[in-house]
């Protein structure tokens, strides 16, 4: 893994003395520290650098899914942006206009707006994570930030949070009070596609092993194959991840595991073509989806999904296994069911969360519609 501790922090005045920059000028002995009036969006780009921002936006949003494919009705948790992994298919490199790393500092207001939401609907189970700007543990060696965020949600009887990763930085996590509300996720994918694809991020096998040393700690786990690439010998690829997956960790402890096929918007194409031009993952042949972005032909997409599937079926038939935005037609032809007919896959995803986690129990208020539109947004 390469991940490199910020040389220069830019902070923004207004939140100078927040804990998050206490802790990174604790654990940052050797880097510069500046505090200037505002951090400018148009900054040249500087993979030496990390900004500290005064964020003025809602921190809590809903997942970005579309009114056409079925959504899982989960909370973003907006902490920071960017993410210097740099894997040649992320969507960050099209999606984000600023291009440093950067951290909300005022996390007081953060956990403040956190509180209120989920006081605010006692009876709504909150299923929330932070990996969906940037990588949930890649600062968290200098940050801390985990060391606020776990023990926050131990005290919530209404929500679980999942970190997502591809780091090993697990070390944070050690000795924390979880109250078994925290699912450490990672994404996962064929070891070829992790070379080639996501040469920055951690090795499957401390991915794995970082799984293992959270599982022993009573962490929750969950996995995510996406994306899920085309590719010479991909069932021999994904097959041998899956069978290294189930060596590391007993598949009880895993609350969910995700699907999804490579998926992009148009103007990604262009964005790996230039800055990763060794990459051959844009030239497969996709079809405009409902939502706009490029994606495998459906044959290809079922292929993919079905042999999944069917593995993971053997592994574990009560492990709740879920298509990211996917139709329903995907669904009943590599699953045999839609979730429509499980009551949508929040319900799904959140009768996981109570059944194996334990949390919620008494949360009766029917989760988000599974199916995305506009008026369904509610952060
Ligand atoms: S780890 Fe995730 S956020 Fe970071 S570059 Fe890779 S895909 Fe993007």
């Amino acid at each position: 893994m390469i991940v490199h501790p910020p040389k220069k922090v830019l902070i923004e005045a207004e939140v100078a003395n927040s804990p998050l920059v206490k802790n990174l000028r604790e654990r940052l002995p050797s880097a510069g520290f500046e505090i200037v009036e505002r951090v400018s969006d148009r900054r040249e780009a500087d993979p030496e650098v990390l900004e500290i921002v005064a964020f003025r936006g809602r921190f809590i949003k809903t997942c970005p899914g579309t009114r056409h494919y079925c959504c899982c009705g989960y909370r973003i948790l907006h902490f920071g942006t960017q993410c210097s992994l740099d894997c040649t298919y992320c969507i960050l490199q099209a999606y984000l206009n600023q291009p440093n790393l950067r951290l909300f500092g005022n996390t007081p207001d953060m956990f403040r707006e956190l509180e209120e939401e989920l006081q605010s609907h006692p009876r709504r189970l909150y299923r929330i994570g932070t990996g969906e700007f940037t990588d949930s543990l890649l600062l968290d060696p200098w940050t801390g930030f985990s060391r606020d965020l776990i023990p926050f949600f131990a005290r919530q009887p209404n929500a679980v949070v999942e970190l997502k990763t591809k780091t090993y930085s697990v070390g944070c996590l050690d000795d924390l009070e979880h109250g078994g509300h925290t699912i450490v996720a990672w994404s996962l994918n064929a070891p070829e596609i992790r070379r080639r694809e996501e040469s920055r991020a951690a090795g499957i096998r401390d991915r794995l092993s970082a799984a293992r040393y959270c599982a022993e700690r009573g962490y929750w786990l969950a996995f995510h194959f996406d994306p899920m690439i085309h590719h010479e010998n991909w069932r021999q690829g994904y097959g041998e991840t899956l069978d290294r997956l189930f060596d590391a960790v007993d598949p009880g402890r895993v609350v969910y595991l995700s699907l999804g096929a490579f998926r992009f918007m148009p103007e990604l194409k262009a964005v790996i073509q230039a800055r990763h031009p060794q990459s051959r993952i844009p030239y497969g042949e996709f079809i405009r989806g409902l939502d706009d972005k490029m994606r495998y032909f459906r044959d290809i997409r079922v292929e993919l999904y079905s042999f999944m599937v069917e593995r993971l079926r053997k592994v574990d038939p009560d492990l709740c296994v879920y298509l990211c935005m996917e139709g329903e037609d995907i669904w009943r032809e590599s699953f045999g069911f839609s979730p429509e007919e499980k009551g949508g896959l929040p319900a799904m995803l959140d009768r996981a969360v109570k059944e194996r986690m334990k949390v919620g129990l008494h949360c009766d208020e029917w989760p988000l519609p599974s199916v995305w539109t506009p008026e369904s947004r509610q952060c």
